[in-house]
């Protein structure tokens, strides 16, 4: 075993940083309102040195001790130190490939470019690093005694609820999902339902369900597992070291990552924030978080030197994981973008489509979301902002496979105000062998040319 470190976490404000609360208590604002964060003892955590943690991080990484296999859990004394072992509600999360896009690179001038797989997760989507912490410490909490929890719930545009639903199921706790019914792909609807997930279809938008989640979990028996509560942040900052991490420990010079909710650009700062304090980078990338033109209220902010935020009603985008107007972690995320000179950037309905169908084309098979941090990319690179030599990594947020619907669309013409220039119809024919070997033959001389 590992020896056991004295180390320490708790909620605290995240605004002030002040105050503390225990991670066994059920709390998911600050008494004025704010959000929290989970704060770590990082003195005692520097008592080991930034190449043994390197070391360690590395030994147990991808390796057979459960749970320190996992992406999220390798790095457990960084996330919730003091849960046992046995508590821990794992389905091997983290540990994704980081895809190296050098086609689609070369294509935009930008040859180191990588492609962060965080959807080839268990339900397909990067939200399984958070939802291992969270539903761990409901766990251990509801073992324990030390709380009388009886369900988890969450607000969903589709992934949270997958990812609750079967972390939940894992681990035989109750599960609520509220989708806005009609917003969110089939692929994502049959995930909680598989899992026998309370599913309730409203006929509202994401925010109206984030709205009322937060309504019914004023009762303690039911728990908040939506990214306002800061143990989902905990799960999700690991995609930070484990990309340095699969650089050998160098950091790239610039992420993309798209944005709704705001929770996983404000992880992704915290994890590279502690892990700068524990020694084991020089400098955090260049950050570029990414929205639809349709979901757009932090670059609209951005634009305006970060004043006066306003909330939107979010527009049918096919980035159908992040219409959300009014996004519940922004001031986390806008304070993380204001020290660190960060950048926003938005993407079309046509912008977004062409960027992930073209990377598509270069082997990748992208979601929507990862297809606007990919336009995002590409409007940086045509305007001169990135240089030929600088290493990028995108987040790639979801499998491609859950939306599979907007990509048929896509190659089939069939999206509203986007032109298809890059659809790839299938081809229908006789079985004649004649008629098969023309196209075929027809097929190969248009690629020649
Ligand atoms: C949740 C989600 C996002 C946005 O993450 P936030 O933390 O809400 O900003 C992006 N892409 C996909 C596929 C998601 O499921």
């Amino acid at each position: 075993m590992m020896q056991a470190m004295k180390n320490d976490a708790w909620f605290q404000d995240a605004g002030t940083q002040s105050g503390r609360w225990e991670l066994d208590e059920i709390i998911y604002r600050s008494p004025d309102g704010g959000l929290l964060e989970v704060a770590h003892d990082l003195d005692a955590l520097k008592q080991r040195s930034a190449a043994s943690w390197m070391n360690l991080w590395d030994k147990r990484y991808k390796r057979t001790m459960w749970p320190y296999g996992s992406g999220v859990w390798g790095k457990k004394e960084l996330v919730l130190p003091n849960i046992p072992d046995e508590d821990v509600v794992s389905l091997d999360e983290g540990g994704t490939n980081l895809f190296w896009a050098e086609r689609y690179g070369k294509s935009i001038g930008i040859p180191d470019l990588w492609v962060k797989q965080c959807g080839v997760s268990h339900t397909g989507s990067f939200k399984d690093l958070g939802m291992t912490v969270l539903v761990s410490q409901v766990n251990h909490m509801i073992k324990s005694g030390k709380q009388d929890i009886m369900g988890v719930a969450c607000a969903s545009t589709g992934d949270t609820s997958a990812a609750l639903a079967a972390y939940c199921a894992a681990a035989g706790i109750t599960s609520v999902v509220l989708i806005p019914r009609g917003k969110i792909s089939p692929g994502q609807l049959i995930q909680p339902m598989a899992n026998n997930s309370l599913t309730l279809a409203l006929d509202t938008d994401f925010d109206g369900c984030m709205n009322l989640v937060q309504e019914l979990t004023v009762d303690k028996k039911l728990y908040l597992a939506n990214s306002m509560n800061s143990l989902r942040v905990e799960g999700q900052k690991t995609i930070a070291t484990e990309i340095v991490q699969q650089f050998d420990w160098a950091i790239p010079d610039w992420i993309f990552i798209p944005g709704g909710n705001l929770g996983n650009v404000s992880a992704l700062y915290k994890g590279f924030e502690e892990i700068k304090e524990l020694g084991i980078i020089s400098r955090i990338p260049k950050i570029v978080c990414c929205q639809a033109q349709l979901a757009n209220p932090l670059y609209t902010c951005y634009k305006n030197n970060w004043e006066n935020f306003e909330s939107i009603t979010a527009g049918n985008t096919q980035a159908s994981a992040i219409r959300i107007g009014d996004p519940v972690s922004r001031s986390k995320a806008i304070r993380y973008l204001m020290r660190h000179g960060g950048m926003v950037e938005e993407a079309s309905e046509q912008e977004l489509a062409e960027a992930s169908t073209l990377a598509d084309r270069t082997g990748l098979f992208n979601c929507p979301h990862t297809g606007v941090a990919l336009a995002g990319l590409k409007k940086f690179a045509d305007r001169g902002d990135i240089s030929a030599n600088d290493r990028v990594v995108v987040i790639s947020t979801a499998h491609g496979l859950k939306f599979t619907d907007s990509k048929l669309n896509y190659h089939l013409g069939n999206i509203e105000g986007v032109q298809s220039k890059h659809c790839n119809k299938f081809v229908e024919l006789p079985s004649k062998r004649d008629a098969v070997y023309d196209a075929v033959m027809r097929h190969m001389d248009d690629q020649l040319s």
